[in-house]
């Protein structure tokens, strides 16, 4: 079975790993700060913070920005449950902006209509590893005075144009264990702002800014040099993987464009996608229904999964809650009933790429 996901650490990680085990110092400390210093580079920031998960990253994020009781964040309703749960975690009310239908992103435009009175930030998600468009979500919250928080948690290494995403606000990646990049658990904040970055490192370890000197409530939110050895093994190779996925989309592509009612998503020019996932729309006029074709996939040795099966908002604990405000997103919607991911993950090789190629052929081209 070829996964869809599959996490693989060469030698010079296990040395690493080896060497913190070996030093003693297996919490936050030298190897963290070696990550920050190499995700610093990587979105082009002045400061990251590294924290304990992409998740608590995003609370981290929210609550730097001081949000809280009734100031409203406005994100994507196409996303993983913790873009949500991290904004109600920190205290804040949740709104939805639909995204588009072609390349599933949040529109600006929707979402220059979601912000109101009471929105105090944008959390665009850059989904399946395409960055949303930026200049124009930037340029949105200039103009409404409200600040901008990137979900990057699927984006490592993303531009748009020459400018890499977690650069246009406060950036949250995520290093869990499915992430183009991966410490196993982790994540990392970066930004240019200085007094946020100075709140982020508060926050991560208790509020605490000199021993037992406390400015604020605070979380254990660190990470650990050894996850941190991981990460910074990997940090060195990002580009060439990032290249192996994005040429296996491109391979993709090609696979999926002749096969009726399949539907690739819109890649844009002048971003760089990198291809966290490879997803397609599966239309009604597909030769297979979306979860026939995960199952026959299966049957032909191809993983596949479906993300997201619904709309983030669309279960009883979020239709619920009285600091989600759900709106309308038939977008959303239909894109969760229609999308469907195959491996294009870089640990590929020529031969699951045909074997890719040849299930979808059987599944879809009838
Ligand atoms: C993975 C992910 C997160 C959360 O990251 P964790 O490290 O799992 O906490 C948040 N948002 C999106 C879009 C993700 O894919």
């Amino acid at each position: 079975m070829i996964p869809i996901t599959e996490v693989r650490f060469d030698d010079e990680a296990e040395n690493l790993v080896l060497d913190v085990l070996r030093s003693g110092h297996v919490a936050q400390g030298p190897m963290v700060e070696r990550l920050e210093e190499g995700f610093a580079e990587l979105a082009g920031t002045r400061h990251a913070v590294a924290v304990s998960s992409g998740t608590t990253a995003l609370v981290a994020a929210v609550e730097a920005l001081e949000l809280g009781s009734g100031d409203e964040v406005v994100t994507s309703p196409l996303t993983f449950v913790a873009t949500v749960n991290a904004i109600l975690e920190a205290g804040a009310t949740v709104r939805f902006a639909d995204v588009s239908l072609a390349d599933a992103l949040l529109d600006v435009e929707a979402l220059g209509a979601a912000v109101g009175e009471r929105t105090r930030a944008v959390m665009p998600v850059h989904l399946y590893g395409q960055p949303v468009d930026m200049e124009a979500v930037a340029a949105l919250a200039a103009e409404r005075g409200v600040a901008v928080i990137e979900d990057a948690a699927q984006a490592h290494g993303a531009r748009v144009g020459e400018r890499p995403v977690g650069s246009y606000g406060v950036g949250c990646f995520s290093l869990y264990a499915t992430k183009n990049l991966t410490t196993g658990e982790g994540g990392v904040l970066t930004t240019d702002d200085d007094s946020h970055a100075d709140r982020l490192r508060l926050l991560r370890n208790q509020g605490m800014r000199t021993r037992y000197e406390y400015e604020m409530a605070g979380h254990n939110y660190r990470l650990t040099d050894l996850q941190a050895a991981l990460g910074v093994a990997q940090l060195p190779h990002l580009r060439a993987t990032t290249e192996r996925r994005q040429a296996n989309a491109a391979f993709l592509s090609e696979v999926v464009d002749g096969l009726p009612g399949i539907e690739a998503l819109v890649e844009h020019a002048g971003r760089t996608h990198v291809h966290h996932q490879f997803t397609v729309r599966v239309t009604g006029d597909a030769r297979a229904s979306r979860d026939d074709a995960v199952s026959r996939l299966s049957a032909a040795g191809v993983g596949s999964a479906v993300y997201y099966p619904r709309a983030v908002y669309d279960y009883d604990c979020y239709r619920d809650h009285p600091r989600v405000v759900i709106g309308e997103s038939p977008r959303a919607e239909q894109l969760a009933r229609e999308v469907l991911s195959v491996p294009v993950h870089h640990h590929l090789g020529e031969q699951d790429l045909e074997q890719i190629a040849a299930a979808l052929q059987e599944v879809f081209g009838g």
